[in-house]
């Protein structure tokens, strides 16, 4: 990673009650970096994401996020009532009237075209997931947190996504946090990636080395 970190997590502890969910863990994004933390379910990921948004306090270590952080959460989290249009239109919100017009995200997400009337909540998971995106790229975001990209998603629909990611990257210099259970799909979108282990992050490093860890391979990626 080179230039000054658009997210920088330092011994990062945080605690739920007695439970310790995170336990000093250290992660950086550099600017326009497309950076991965993979592992299994409960070891974390969903924290951390909740501390880089300021959801939840750290007991220690810090967090910096430099620049607007804007989050994808897990399972979308859509006003099924409210219109694609209105959902967008929230994730603008903060930049107040003179915030992005929709119609940028209708270009970045062709295949939301003509949805923008429909209620979100009748949608395809696919869709939804886009829409997740457009509502947190309308903050205008220098660095992108995406909790759980793929789940629940077709091959192909997940192929769609990770092509706009790309180009989001490498087009518009997007950092992009990638939270992911499916450590192939990471390796493929992110260069670096991080693995954490109930609260631990027991690696780090390219995900071209990571891929061919025995240790990585056996747990993460289905193989002997
Ligand atoms: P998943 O992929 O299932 O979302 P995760 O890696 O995102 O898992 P977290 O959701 O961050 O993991 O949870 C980390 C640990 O903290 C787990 O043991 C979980 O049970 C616990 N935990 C999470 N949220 C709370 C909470 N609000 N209160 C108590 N414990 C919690």
């Amino acid at each position: 990673m080179s230039g000054q970190a658009v997210v920088d997590v330092a011994g990062l502890t945080v605690r739920y009650g007695a439970a310790t969910a995170l336990d000093g863990v250290d992660l950086r994004v550099g600017p326009g970096e497309m950076v991965a933390l993979i592992g299994a379910n409960g070891a974390g990921k969903s924290t951390l994401v909740k501390a880089l948004a300021g959801l939840v306090s750290a007991a220690g270590g810090t967090v910096h996020v430099q620049g607007r952080l804007a989050q994808v959460p897990e399972g979308r989290e859509m006003f099924a009532e409210l219109s694609v249009d209105d959902n967008l239109r929230l994730g603008g919100w903060r930049n107040g009237r003179h915030g992005r017009d929709t119609s940028a995200i209708y270009e970045l997400l062709p295949e939301l075209n003509g949805l923008g009337r429909r209620p979100a909540g009748t949608l395809s998971g696919g869709q939804q997931q886009m829409v997740a995106i457009g509502r947190a790229l309308m903050a205008r975001p220098d660095v992108l947190a995406i909790d759980e990209l793929s789940l629940g998603l077709a091959p192909m629909v997940v192929d769609t996504l990770a092509a706009h990611l790309r180009a989001l990257h490498r087009e518009r210099g997007l950092a992009v946090l990638l939270i992911e259970q499916n450590a192939a799909l990471a390796f493929e979108l992110c260069a670096r990636a991080y693995v954490l282990e109930a609260g631990r992050m027991v690696l780090e490093g390219p995900t071209a080395d990571l891929a061919r860890d025995p240790r990585v391979v056996s747990a993460y990626l289905g193989g002997p």
